[in-house]
């Protein structure tokens, strides 16, 4: 394996004629937890590249170690990619490529690298994607939430008031919603949707995707958040929250009278969803619209 050079000496450019090809950026998704998901491509491009531009060069040596990679690496983190940008820019110029990781994941998705890539693309240097792990599209593939369309929210704001005026905003979005957040804030988090979302919004917590203690929770707000508050173990680790969006609440003017008794008299003597369900099959009414419709009257009681 070569050794590893520092950052300054990633940036020597041997003089001579210069290569009149830029080279390309090749933004490398790495693995979230498990390194069998990296792919066969990344490795590929990371032992071809010229410089390795890195979140955090120590933690991304350990990864090239694991895969007895080489390849040098030089610091591209959130504090110094705006000014190294134009080094990285310069080298490309030259002919070399260079590939942009993060220390998990895909880079730029709550990482670093915009800044890096919308310099390259302004210079009209090919940008490449290679695919990979990313913790919110996991999370989401196994959520059982509406997947067709949804938003991205990343991290909260820390501050319980920031974090309650951030969700407020996007109380009423009907599109899938998706979070980061840290374990040591899991549970505030929960606490709080469940307070501006309401408690029965359906969700699901992915914890430690692709690792030893991966745990995938899905339950309504205010249940999924006593749980975590129940186990402690559920406030450790990485964290995805997933949140169903938001359904205009039923207008039971489109639901008969008649259904409306049934449903009434289901409701005294059985669980929620167990007498919508009767409800429909008795009535005839979607069950769904039923169950929307039992909600609203549960809040209003
Ligand atoms: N670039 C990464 C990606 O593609 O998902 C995200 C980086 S962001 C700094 C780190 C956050 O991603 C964590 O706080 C957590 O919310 C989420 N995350 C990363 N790895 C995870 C995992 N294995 N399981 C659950 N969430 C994870």
């Amino acid at each position: 394996m070569r050794a590893l050079h520092s950052s300054e000496a990633c940036f020597v450019t041997t003089p001579g004629a210069p290569n009149p090809v830029p080279g390309t950026l090749y933004v490398v998704a790495t693995p979230i937890g498990n390194l069998d998901d990296i792919s066969a491509r990344a490795l590929s491009v990371l032992r071809s590249v010229a410089l390795i531009a890195a979140e955090d060069t120590r933690h991304s040596a350990r990864l090239m170690q694991h895969f007895g990679i080489g390849t040098p690496l030089a610091a591209c983190h959130e504090h110094n990619e705006r000014d190294h940008g134009s080094r990285f820019i310069a080298r490309l110029q030259t002919g070399d490529d260079i590939a942009l990781i993060s220390d998990a994941g895909t880079p730029l998705i709550s990482d670093p690298g915009y800044h890096l890539v919308r310099q390259a693309r302004a210079v009209n240097i090919t940008v490449v994607p290679i695919p990979g792990a990313c913790a919110l599209i996991a999370a989401l593939s196994a959520a059982g939430l509406p997947s067709d369309r949804f938003i991205f929210e990343g991290f909260l704001p820390a501050k319980t008031a920031g974090r309650r005026a951030r969700l407020e905003q996007v109380k009423e979005e009907s599109r899938t919603l998706i979070f980061y957040e840290a374990p040591h804030r899991i549970l505030e988090c929960l606490e709080d949707m469940s307070a501006v979302f309401g408690a029965e919004r359906p969700a699901l917590l992915a914890r430690e995707i692709s690792k030893t203690f991966e745990t995938l929770k899905g339950l309504p707000l205010g249940e999924l958040s006593a749980w975590v508050a129940s186990d402690s173990n559920q406030q450790r680790g990485e964290c995805v929250v997933v949140v169903a969006g938001w359904q205009a609440p039923a207008d039971d003017s489109a639901v008969s009278a008649e259904a409306l008794r049934v449903l009434d008299l289901l409701l005294q003597e059985l669980p929620l969803k167990r007498a919508a369900a009767l409800a429909a099959e008795i009535t005839g009414v979607r069950k769904n619209l039923l169950y929307q419709v039992a909600l609203e009257r549960q809040k209003d009681a």
